[in-house]
């Protein structure tokens, strides 16, 4: 089966995959950052006291690299201010008190065929949609890539342990994610569309060819993480490899994530922006689960909506164990990469020892790089080395860790290490 070299497989811990996506009844408070994406935050587009629509627009994104923001509920903006963000720390926040049950949205009808690749981009960028994976890159941009591309492929394999809204996605949204697929293929002009899934979703694999009806490729992946990494997805589908430094539409790829391509469905058969998404909340909890969340939903409501805590708890993480992001705070709001939300008990902790020159981390790495030195050299402060030690290829993908025997945080040293390079250029 297809695959790429290296690579680890801790245990998956997909209790939820059989649950069905089911919809949360909105708080009567949301936050919505103005910075939920990578690139520039957008600027606010509403006032202190406005009323607002459900799906209105709260942030204009000014900049080429950014994507505009959208009230999941109607309502009052109550404030403009900075508020705890899960991946910023903090962030210029839309606050909208009002509430109300969140109805389907109305559904369009769409040819993609008839549509002009510019009239895709503009509906995908004014609804602000970006990658749901947890990168978060504005979607629009990378319909948009100044090379030319002959495959589009979606990326199914969701190898985080934990986490299944990928998995339900493609079960339940099959059709969606496949006219998803499509427009994409229209905006960028490929000819080919692929899906890759690990193996482990014979269920999703049969929904998704069968929405298909032939049309686009769904092929089959070793279960092994980090298959769903971009650079791994290129090369086990299409054997090329994607340059260091480089892009996939370098080798004439775009990679969406399933989500992703249902939320480009939304945004321009039904021109509705991206107010809501699917989020596995797992772990300790009393019902896990996977839920359909409207953005700016604090963390502490869908804790309670998943039947609260159970004891022991001790780590909450936003996204996968491998490398999701810890979380200081409840208060924080789903954004839209927040793919997951974990519950976990509390882990031993680890006591780094040294390192024994076994060699598994460098085994281990998809990306073919040396881990030991990494560490070696931001140990000793030696951040001219790093570079050409090639450090910036590093995707953090923690499979070095996971296999480190002296339990050394190496993806720490890793970002620590990324961080003086930029800062010394
Ligand atoms: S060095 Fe980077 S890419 Fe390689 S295994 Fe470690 S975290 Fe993953
Ligand atoms: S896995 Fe850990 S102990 Fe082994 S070489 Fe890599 S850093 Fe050293």
């Amino acid at each position: 089966m297809r695959s790429f070299r290296g690579g680890v497989h801790p245990p998956y811990n997909k209790a939820t995959q059989d649950r069905p996506i089911e919809r949360v009844s909105p708080p009567e408070r949301v936050v919505v950052p103005l910075s939920q994406h990578t690139g520039a935050p957008c600027e606010p587009s509403v006032e202190k006291g406005q009323e607002v629509e459900r799906g209105q627009k709260l942030g204009e994104a000014k900049a080429f690299i950014s994507a505009p923001v959208h009230t999941p509920i109607s309502g009052v903006v109550k404030e403009i201010a900075p508020h705890p963000h899960p991946v910023l720390g903090e962030a210029l926040a839309v606050v909208v008190e009002g509430g109300g049950e969140m109805e389907d949205w109305p559904r369009g009808d769409v040819d993609p065929d008839s549509l002009e690749p510019e009239e895709i981009r503009m509906r995908v960028r004014e609804a602000g949609v970006v990658g749901l994976g947890g990168a978060a890159f504005p979607t629009a941009v990378k319909l948009s890539p100044p090379k030319s591309i002959d495959t589009v492929i979606l990326n199914g394999c969701e190898c985080e342990p934990y986490l299944t809204a990928d998995h339900r996605t493609m079960l339940e949204r099959a059709e969606d994610c496949i006219l998803g697929l499509r427009l994409v293929m229209r905006a960028v002009g490929a000819e080919r569309g692929m899906i890759g899934v690990e193996a482990n979703k014979p269920d999703a694999m049969e929904a998704l060819r069968r929405a298909s009806d032939g049309e686009v490729e769904v092929v089959p992946l070793k279960v092994k993480y980090p298959q769903g990494a971009e650079k791994m997805l290129i090369k086990a589908l299409l054997d090329r490899e994607v340059p260091t430094g480089g892009l996939p539409m370098d080798v004439g790829v775009v990679v969406q994530n399933v989500g992703t391509a249902v939320a480009v469905t939304e945004a321009v058969r039904d021109g509705k922006p991206l107010i809501e998404r699917v989020v596995t909340v797992a772990g300790e909890v009393g019902r896990p689960g996977n839920y359909l969340v409207p953005i700016g939903t604090p963390f502490s409501y869908l804790m309670e909506v998943a039947g609260g805590l159970k004891e022991g708890v001790s780590q909450v993480v936003m996204g996968g164990p491998m490398m999701g992001i810890a979380q200081r705070s409840l208060d924080v709001p789903v954004v839209k990469g927040t793919s997951g939300i974990l519950f976990l008990r509390e882990v031993p902790p680890a006591e780094e020892g040294n390192c024994i020159r076994c060699a598994r981390c460098v085994d281990h790495c998809p990306m073919e790089l040396m881990p030991t030195l990494f560490v070696k050299f931001a140990k000793g402060e030696r951040w001219d080395l790093l570079e050409s030690a090639h450090i910036m290829d590093c995707i953090e993908c923690g499979s070095c860790a996971y296999v480190c025997p002296a339990r050394i945080p190496i993806v720490h040293y890793i970002k620590l290490g990324k961080l003086k390079v930029r800062s010394l250029k």
